[in-house]
């Protein structure tokens, strides 16, 4: 039998997030400029990539993959992809899952029941169609909406994950926590992060301020919750930077994704890939290696997998975001699009 990966600080690394693509269908103002140029196709891993890459990573040991982008959804021939993945389903693999915008969901909601999705993140940070569009830039909240509609009437259980904006919806807060009771949808929420070099980010966005304005830190979010539901912590360890509570009024579950705090990293168990090959060990650090030079330099799995175990090798203790050394613009140079976040 293979033996597992385990990096030096004795995580074993059983959870690969992927990024499909750098392309999108939004362009939404926290993540990417208007404008954003996209990489060459010829610098994306292909799908068959793609499936003998994540294979890999399964006979090692990988239990959940989520496939994230860019927008997942927008990748040509990416249900194939899904299908492909699905033959790992109780051979290794437990889930795969993936985070989306929801533009194309309610095309795609049936085929992704059919290979074996289970569950789905979807992105939502306003329940109001015109700040939907200020935010998403081009997206339609009507479209989102009938996207979750079709996945839910799929089966898939959907979560939903809100950003939060300070000025943008901190008014929302008890909207979005009642809309996702009512639908019984889980919901999350995460701390805006300094990534990527914004250019214009949110100039044109709910009220034209930068991201590290919009700075709403969710132990405030979280206080403003608890003047009106009774919040019980949940030991819900799932390795990654979320906590989750539960609220009694309601019993629905609800998340607070804090990347700049330090608390999540001793029980890390997930490394990121990015749409064109490099692995990252650590969310917040720029160390990666690159995967795809090997993939296209030899088809041999015993190759591969000896690049993955380098990796895994190297995978550092903690990250290192800090908003007081960042650059206004994003301390990270690569896009949440381009690491799937
Ligand atoms: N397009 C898909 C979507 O929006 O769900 C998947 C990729 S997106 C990069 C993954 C997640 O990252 C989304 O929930 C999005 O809201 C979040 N995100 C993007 N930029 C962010 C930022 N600067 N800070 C925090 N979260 C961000
Ligand atoms: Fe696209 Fe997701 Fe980034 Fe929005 S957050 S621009 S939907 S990749």
């Amino acid at each position: 039998m293979t033996p597992p990966l385990i990096d030096p600080f004795a995580r074993a690394i059983e959870y690969l997030r992927v990024s499909v693509t750098d392309r999108c269908d939004f362009r939404c103002a926290y993540c990417m400029s208007e404008n954003m140029t996209f990489l060459p196709k010829k610098q994306l891993l292909t799908l068959e990539e793609l499936d003998r890459l994540c294979t890999a990573f399964v006979r090692l040991g990988v239990r959940k993959l989520r496939i994230t982008g860019g927008e997942p959804l927008v990748r040509r021939g990416i249900m194939g992809f899904f299908e492909g993945m699905s033959r790992h389903l109780g051979q290794g693999l437990h889930e795969i899952t993936l985070t989306t915008n929801g533009s194309q969901l309610d095309r795609f909601a049936r085929s992704l029941w059919d290979a074996g999705v289970r569950r789905v993140n979807v992105s939502l940070d306003t329940l109001d169609p015109d700040k939907f569009k200020a935010i998403t830039r081009w997206g339609s909240l009507e479209k989102v909406r009938r996207g979750i509609d079709a996945a839910q009437a799929a089966g898939l259980r959907v979560k939903i994950n809100a950003v939060a904006l300070k000025g943008f919806n901190e008014d929302e807060l008890f909207d979005l926590v009642e809309w996702c009771a009512r639908g019984d949808m889980d919901l999350t929420f995460i701390e805006v992060m300094p990534m990527g070099d914004m250019g214009d980010a949110g100039a044109d966005g709910a009220d034209g301020t930068l991201r590290l304005d919009q700075y709403w830190p969710l132990e405030d979010l979280r206080a403003r919750l608890a003047e009106r539901f009774t919040l019980t912590d949940l030991p819900l360890k799932t390795g990654g930077p979320a906590r989750y509570v539960r609220l009694e009024e309601t019993g629905q579950q609800v998340g607070f994704i804090t990347p700049l705090t330090h608390n999540f990293c001793e029980s890390c168990n997930r490394v990121r890939l990015t749409c064109t090959g490099e692995l990252f060990m650590c969310l917040g650090q720029e160390d990666n290696a690159d995967l795809r030079a090997v993939l296209r330099g030899s088809q041999d799995d015993d190759v591969l997998e000896r690049a993955i175990r380098d990796a895994i090798a190297r995978k550092p203790k903690g990250h290192d975001f800090d908003y007081s050394r960042s650059r206004a613009d994003g301390q990270m140079s690569r896009h949440m699009s381009h690491t799937g976040g």
